[in-house]
């Protein structure tokens, strides 16, 4: 079947409900009809620039407005960033995502300095994936340039959900980031996140708005809330493995050619449940002991599972072939220093007013 662009949530509600043995064996066949099932993409996340960011998404530690005891750190230097990367591909993995906790990437020693990072990766060859917040198009290019492979910006839940969780920037400016990365060679990354108190609807309209885009893409995390003190979702209760079983079949169905990504939530899940989403058509883990900020199954333990299931790290550049790294020398983008505006819808979300009052309180007293 070739790949549907018109999905509508209608559609994916029904997938999502159908019985569970019907939809994994639905999911497992369309996964075998576009990957190979014993492989699976092994990415390491490094958080590069922690903590302290202006945003307000109420699922994250590193949001400042909630405190939370997250020790936050200024960005790490090119040279920890290649050591990190060297580690991580002896520890049997692909690529690296490194992470900033920031709204959006500025121009500047900074983001030259994630430049040299992406050179310096590249020249690895591993796959290089960052997440640095909203990008402009000429950033974008400047990444590509550098010989970035990937690029993350999750469109987190549903547009209509997405109110509920973020206040200080709109769904529109995902997608218009995500349109901006479409505009170079550099593929992309987009998923979210379920248990944040979304219903089943808005489950699929995430799936919806993703599966729409055209290109899909290239990439899907599927990630579990870890609810962390301090957050506005400190409370929610955990997702049951049938839950992320049924996402991962859902996504596989409607996106059969993206990599699936098991992502955060993956110590709550037993070897058991992770081998049902296998089965599902995930097709791609985080490994090592954190992602970003939320604790994560050690990298030993994930080789042990994947030789117990008979599993194989998936090489580099299997999907695609390998960027070309230009040299800052050579570059032939300039820094524009634009100042883009990003909206700031700036509604209020009560839970997650309330948490910011809570935090400023116990901060003072
Ligand atoms: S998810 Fe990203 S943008 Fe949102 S608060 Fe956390 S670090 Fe900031």
């Amino acid at each position: 079947m070739a790949t549907r662009h018109n999905w509508t949530k209608e559609e994916i509600l029904e997938i999502y409900n159908k019985p569970l043995m019907e939809l994994l064996y639905e999911a497992a066949t369309v996964h075998r009809k576009h990957h190979d099932p014993n492989t699976v993409q092994v990415s390491t996340l490094l958080s590069i620039k922690t903590g302290g960011c202006p945003e307000d998404c109420g699922y994250c530690p590193q949001a400042a407005r909630y405190h939370t005891d997250i020790a936050g750190n200024d960005l790490m230097s090119v040279s920890h960033v290649k050591a990190q990367a060297l580690r991580a591909k002896s520890a049997g993995s692909s690529r690296v995502c490194m992470g900033a906790a920031w709204r959006n990437v500025k121009d500047g020693p900074e983001f030259d300095n994630v430049l040299e990072m992406v050179r310096t990766i590249n020249k690895l060859d591993m796959e290089v994936c960052c997440t640095l917040g909203m990008l402009t198009e000429n950033q974008a290019q400047r990444l590509a340039e550098a010989g970035l492979y990937a690029y993350n910006h999750n469109l987190d839940t549903s547009e209509e959900y997405y109110k509920e969780v973020i206040s200080t920037r709109g769904f529109e400016d995902r997608l218009e980031t995500i349109d901006n990365v479409r505009k170079t060679n550099v593929t992309v990354c987009s998923g979210g996140i379920i248990g944040m108190g979304e219903k089943e609807e808005d489950r699929a309209g995430m799936l919806v708005a993703l599966s729409t885009l055209n290109p899909q893409p290239e990439s899907v995390p599927i990630n579990a809330l870890v609810p962390v003190e301090g957050t506005p979702m400190e409370e929610q209760a955990p997702v049951s493995i049938w839950e992320m079983v049924r996402m991962v079949a859902t996504t596989r169905i409607v996106m059969p050619e993206t990599q699936v990504r098991l992502s955060a939530g993956r110590t709550q899940m037993s070897r058991e449940g992770q081998a049902m989403c296998f089965f599902a058509g995930a097709n791609s883990i985080f490994a090592g002991d954190k992602l970003l900020t939320t604790p994560n199954p050690d990298v030993s333990e994930d080789m042990q599972m994947f030789k117990a299931l008979g599993l194989n790290p998936q090489k580099p550049f299997t999907k695609k072939s390998k960027p070309e790294t230009v040299e800052a020398t050579d570059s032939k983008y300039n820094s524009l220093g634009e100042k883009p505006k990003w909206s700031r819808p700036g509604h209020i979300i009560e839970r997650n007013k309330v948490t910011e009052e809570k935090q400023k309180a116990k901060a003072k007293a």
